[in-house]
């Protein structure tokens, strides 16, 4: 370690904490090369140790462009094969017995093999980034059995760069695991910390023995309503850890992010760590508290440079922040407010976007020089300390809220005419909307954005497909049609790019969870339609057939979730713009005969706040958009909605609000275990609980559809019925989906019967 020296103190010092960093990096690479070596490997055309090379040609190339960047000490252990969760499950051999026999045990917890299913997969907090979900029990054994961040940072020092190890928290990685099958009630992972407290201690030691001087753990679930326990046990992990002598330890630094510290403040505050994170982006309230001064003493890392989006920072308003806190708690330096993992890697890549777009734009790269130049105003700036907590320009509406649009009539005066109109067989058998999206047809797509097919000819390849579709829901006996969505390359980019107010970008790929990425549109100006989307399709795939075809549309709080919004306009008005432009989709495909329209919101959960207080406002808009893009549906005109998750209370209350004739869920992974709650039993509209898991290859024999639909009208009333699967059929063969559909419809055939 190079002490610094420091004239005041006789007691050792130790370094400083760098004047600005970032908290984490995008690990997919530029140009998604870690996507290509993972699927090389998965195919089997690359050897684990091609991977590996793979990764260390990441990590080599993320730590020199950082360090071209002006960045010093950057972070490490940042990258991840797969998921930095898993690492950490891995790293504490926290294995369940049933991997233990694969021949790739990391990457079987992730994905299973053919003999054993993969670990559950979560949402990480309010990001559309997926996790691992560790399985931990009163057997797990604890110990050190990767050393990989220790790895990283002998390997950065090679490459002559000293950098700040990052690790998931203990608090957070135990509260983000489940309790193992098996455990006796009342056990949670949590029960575990002071087992794992002894391998961090341990990895502690070890990062000090290779010379690292600071250490950050992350510990962002903090920031949500955490109880009396939990923040005890937040207690206990940081007396321990910082209890260890600072010459065997490194110095800690505890970031917290994608909200403020609430309760958890306090007790970090009293912990001897020697610097806290604070989210100044969306945890800002944190600079109106009295308590803000309980942090002097410590490092302050503020989180001023946002990570959750792809805006320019306001340098003048953070560096008022940096001030103010500066007066409040003394030693403040500069970061993002959270790892750039959620955006893209470099602005330089996009030549194509519009140049007054692209002026108020900043990918990770670009937040790295942000932080560095404000790092260097702040270092400059007078020491006098901004008196008052700098309240940042909050948008606002530039006019009144537009009004309501008026409601649908009850649902039971709906369902009256829409029977009537419809005329639907009793379990009406139908599907979520995609279909399998051939390699022809993507293909056909990349060919056309190349100019090396005509429009017309793009046309007519997506037509076959449509027909294809068609004539084998007819064959199969299916009763309510889809088109099959074979015209989208993803639900929402495909409205993006016919609306105004986006822009697509063309590298600008966020990780998703292990290879899958996404691109999120860049929500910009304001959102208008311009002509209509969907209906030429529409029009077209009802021309082939009797049976009613599902008009299939993307709902405005799923456009915003997975879109980068603008902020210079409230969220509420964002919203509204969005539900408007989809609610002229609504009645144009009324006017074009369309007698069931689709509005998927499969993200609405995504967005719910994490602290409980502030999420019956959020659903208040988020509710109030949907029911503004279909309340122009009218009676007889069947409005219907998928959810691709099924947690029984979230989802009775989502369905409620929303207020959709018929709503298609995620059931048939769970083994319809949404049906056990009670409150269903009262449950008055339309519900299709899904009997088929696409995640799978599977094919559902019939007595299991039977089965599950049995258990279903046990529950409900046979007329509220729909029979579907899971989710959309993207992703599986043509072979697969025959054969389940045919199955589908065989086991409805049955069930009819009886009933
Ligand atoms: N209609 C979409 C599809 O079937 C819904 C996708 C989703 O739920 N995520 O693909
Ligand atoms: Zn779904």
């Amino acid at each position: 370690m190079t002490a610094r020296p420091n004239a005041v103190s006789t007691f050792p010092t130790f370094p400083a904490f760098p004047s600005a960093t970032i908290l984490g990096y995008p690990r997919i690479g530029p140009r998604r090369e870690l996507k290509r070596a993972l699927e090389s490997y998965w195919n089997g055309r690359s050897s684990r140790d091609e991977l590996n090379s793979a990764g260390r040609r990441l990590r080599e190339a993320t730590w020199r462009r950082l360090t071209d960047l002006g960045l010093a000490e950057p972070p490490s252990n940042t990258f991840s094969l797969y998921d930095h969760v898993l690492d950490t499950a891995f790293m504490l051999d926290a294995v369940p017995a049933r991997y233990r026999a694969a021949d790739d045990v990391y990457f079987a917890m992730a994905r299973g093999t053919d003999d054993v299913a993969p670990l559950r997969m979560t949402k990480w907090f309010d990001t559309n980034y997926h996790y691992i979900v560790p399985e931990i029990g009163p057997e797990t054994a604890f110990r050190l059995a990767d050393d990989k961040p220790v790895r990283e940072v002998a390997e950065a020092r090679e490459l002559g760069v000293s950098t700040r190890p990052v690790l998931l928290g203990p608090v957070t990685f135990l509260l983000l695991s489940q309790a193992s099958a098996g455990s006796p009630a009342g056990f949670t992972p949590l029960h575990r910390l002071n087992d794992v407290l002894g391998v961090y201690s341990e990895l502690l030691r070890a990062l000090a023995a290779e010379g690292v001087d600071w250490v950050q753990l992350d510990e962002p679930a903090l920031v949500a309503d955490r109880s009396d326990e939990e923040l005890v046990a937040v207690r206990v992990a940081y007396e321990r850890l910082g209890g260890l002598d600072l010459t065997e330890r490194p110095q800690l630094f505890v970031s917290s992010y994608f909200g403020e510290l609430g309760a958890a403040l306090p007790v970090l505050a009293d912990c001897p760590v020697e610097a806290i994170g604070l989210d100044l982006d969306r945890g800002r309230d944190v600079l109106a508290r009295r308590d803000l001064a309980s942090l002097a003493g410590k490092t302050v890392v503020a989180g001023v440079v946002p990570g959750r989006n792809i805006w320019r920072t306001h340098l003048n308003d953070a560096l008022d922040t940096l001030r103010y806190l500066r007066g409040k708690a003394g030693d403040v330096t500069v970061s993002t407010s959270c790892s750039l993992l959620h955006v893209p890697h470099d602005l330089e890549s996009e030549d194509d976007l519009d140049p007054a777009l692209r002026k108020r734009l900043a990918f990770a790269d670009q937040k790295v020089g942000e932080v560095i130049e404000l790092a260097r105003l702040f270092a400059a700036a007078p020491d006098d300390a901004v008196t008052a907590p700098p309240v940042r320009q909050r948008p606002q509406a530039s006019s009144p809220d537009s009004a309501q649009p008026a409601e649908r009539s009850p649902y039971p005066v709906r369902a009256v005419a829409q029977a009537e109109h419809l005329r639907l067989p009793p379990l009406p058998v139908t599907t979520i909307g995609s279909f399998p999206q051939t390699g022809d047809v993507r293909a056909a797509r990349a060919a056309l954005a190349a100019g090396e097919i005509s429009e017309e000819r793009y046309e007519a390849l997506v037509k076959a497909e449509i027909e294809r579709a068609v004539r084998l829901q007819e064959r199969l006996g299916l009763d309510v049609l889809v088109h099959g969505e074979p015209e989208r390359n993803d639900m929402v980019q495909y409205f993006a790019e016919h609306l105004d107010g986006f822009a697509i970008t063309r590298h600008g790929w966020v990780q998703s969870y292990g290879s899958r990425c996404t691109r999120p549109p860049i929500l910009h100006g304001d959102v208008d339609r311009p002509a209509p989307i969907t209906v030429g399709w529409a029009r077209y795939a009802q021309s082939l057939t009797g049976k009613p075809v599902k008009g299939m549309l993307t709902g405005p709080v799923t456009i915003v979730a997975w879109s980068f919004v603008r902020e210079d306009r409230p969220l509420r008005a964002v919203f509204d713009q969005v539900a408007d432009a989809i609610r002229a989709e609504v009645a144009d495909l009324q006017d074009a005969g369309v007698s069931i329209i689709q509005v998927d919101e499969p993200a609405l959960r995504e967005l719910l706040p994490l602290r409980r207080a502030d999420q019956a406002a959020y659903l208040s808009w988020a509710v109030g958009a949907y029911r503004r893009a279909t309340s122009v549906a009218a009676d007889r005109t069947q409005i219907h909605t998928h959810l691709c998750y099924s947690d029984a209370a979230e989802v009775l209350t989502a369905i409620d609000a929303l207020d959709a004739d018929v709503t298609t869920i995620e059931s048939a992974r769970s083994n319809a275990r949404v049906l056990d709650d009670p409150a269903m039993k009262g449950f008055a509209r339309g519900l299709g609980p899904g009997v088929y898991d696409i995640h799978s290859p599977r094919v559902p024999a019939v007595p299991e559809i039977t089965g599950l639909a049995e258990k279903i009208l046990r529950v409900l009333p046979a007329d509220q019925v729909w029979i579907n699967p899971d989710c959309g059929l993207k992703t599986r063969t043509y072979d697969q989906v025959e054969a389940a559909l045919t199955n589908i419809v065989t086991a409805t055939a049955e069930l009819r019967e009886v009933s």
